[in-house]
Parts: structure tokens; C-alpha cells; sequence
């Protein structure tokens, strides 16, 4: 998969140079490449942003640069039939989940570009679906101050789900989200620590019931910390007990 990141702050995407997402980099399973938006200014001053049209507080990214900017990275979609999807991340967005991460670690080239200050001139958005399929993506529902933290997240999660990233795939499977419940809770040696023993179920040998307590757990903490995500929950697959409960 190509990577292209335009921000302001090229430096603040450095960690994607570390862990399993710097290794998938240095294994060739990952072409990251991070631009900054500056170089692509033709003023001296290099300036990315300017007072917003209609007054108010703040500063909006100008149209120009990032045009310039992501006509570069267009130019450098590896040849397909698809479009390079352009991820716009911002409070306005999508919610990231799971399952978008699912969707977009099938695609061949994704784009993210990181607006800063009250964000980035709208044309630009309209614009760029003439060169990509274009997605404002939210990290959630709060305001940061620049897109850079939602990318170093969004693709971290993307980046783990593509083949040969994470050592044994089996551990993505169970995981939190990706069944529509949370993960249960996870325990390694030693059996005792400081009086708290580990279920004993989890040294019984007996992997049914050890799959049979996973399962339980999996809704008990689902239903405690998270009761929106079993809205429209298929319990088909829960132990009896707790499919009477939904
Ligand atoms: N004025 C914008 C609004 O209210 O929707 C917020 C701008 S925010 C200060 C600056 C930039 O941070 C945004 O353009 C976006 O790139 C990024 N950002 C802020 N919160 C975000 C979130 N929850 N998810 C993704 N990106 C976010």
C-alpha cells in the first residue's frame, strides 16, 4: 500500500518510523511518504493560511498550496483502476472505526491531508474528488488542533491489518471490535499477584470452557462499558445465559 501525508508539520508524523509500522516500511509493505505543504507555497513568506471569508476567529488554509500539493500526490498514484482515496480528517468527518479501517487497508493508495488552524479551505474538498474519492474522517467527537495525531491513529490502525504486519494474524481476530463486542480480559503469569488470583478457568485446560468464559466476559464488558454497541447485536453466538439477557 502508498501512503501520502500532507501537513505543515512533517516532523509530528516521525513515530511512523518506529514499531511494527516503521518495520512494515523497511519490509517494503508499506511506501510511506510524508510532504510538506510549505514546499509546495510560492510566496517568501511560505504562507499556508489567511483570514476567513464572512469574519470570525481564526485562520483557514488557503486553496493554493494544497492544490499544488495534491496534484503531486495524484501524479504519483501507482497505475489502477481506482482513484487514491483522500482521507480529510476533521471534527466534521465520519467516525473512524474498525470497520472503515477494514475497508480502507483493502485500498491500493490513500492520501491524508492534515488541516491546521480552522481547517481547510472547503473548495479544496470539492476540488480533489476530480483527482481522488474523498472521505473527511473524525476521530472522534472532540477538537484537536491539527489533523497529524488522527493520522498517526488512522494509520496505525490501517497499517496492522495489511498482510504480514502483525506476526500471527490470529491476534487480530479476537480482538476488541472486531466481532461487534469489546475483548475480554487478559492475564499472564504469575497465577498469584498480590492476592488477585486469575480465573481459575484460564488454568483448566479445558478450552471449551475457556472459549465458553471468553465469550460471557466479552458481553459482561460490552454490556458494562460500551451498552451502544449491542444495540442490533446478532447473540446468536453468545453463551445461553447471556443471549437471554439481550
Ligand atoms: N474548525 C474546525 C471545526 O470546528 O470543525 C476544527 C478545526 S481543528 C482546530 C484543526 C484541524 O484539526 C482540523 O482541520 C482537522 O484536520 C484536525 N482535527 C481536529 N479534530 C479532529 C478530529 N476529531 N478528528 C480528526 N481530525 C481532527
Amino acid at each position: 500500500m502508498r501512503i501520502d501525508v500532507v501537513s505543515i508539520f512533517p516532523e509530528y508524523l516521525a513515530p511512523l518510523e518506529l514499531s511494527l509500522i516503521g518495520k512494515a516500511r523497511q519490509d517494503g509493505i508499506l511506501d510511506l511518504h510524508v510532504h510538506d505543504l510549505r514546499s509546495f507555497t510560492t510566496d517568501k513568506h511560505r504562507s499556508v493560511d489567511d483570514t476567513p471569508y464572512g469574519g470570525g476567529a481564526g485562520m483557514v488554509m488557503k486553496p493554493e498550496p494544497w492544490a499544488q500539493a495534491l496534484s503531486a500526490v495524484a501524479e504519483g498514484h501507482p497505475d489502477g483502476d481506482r482513484k487514491p482515496v483522500l482521507i480529510v480528517p476533521s471534527p466534521a468527518g465520519e467516525r473512524f472505526t474498525q470497520a472503515l479501517a477494514y475497508e480502507l487497508a483493502e485500498e491500493q493508495h490513500l492520501a491524508f491531508a492534515c488541516g491546521r488552524y480552522e481547517g481547510i479551505d472547503e473548495r479544496v474538498i470539492e476540488w480533489a474528488q476530480e483527482h481522488f474519492t474523498v472521505r473527511p474522517v473524525s476521530l472522534g467527537d472532540y477538537v484537536l488542533n491539527g489533523g497529524e495525531v488522527a493520522v498517526l491513529a488512522m494509520v496505525e490502525a490501517i497499517g496492522r491489518l495489511l498482510p504480514g504486519v502483525v506476526g500471527n494474524p490470529e491476534s487480530l481476530v479476537e480482538e476488541s471490535h472486531s466481532d461487534g463486542l469489546l475483548e475480554y480480559p487478559v492475564y499472564t503469569k504469575p497465577s498469584v499477584w498480590r492476592e488477585r488470583e486469575v480465573p481459575p478457568v484460564l488454568l483448566s485446560g479445558n478450552h471449551g470452557r475457556i472459549a465458553q468464559w471468553r465469550r460471557h466476559e466479552q458481553y459482561r464488558r460490552t454490556a458494562e462499558r460500551r451498552p451502544d454497541l449491542l444495540e442490533g447485536f446478532d447473540a446468536g453466538s453468545l453463551p445461553r445465559a447471556d443471549r437471554t439477557e439481550l
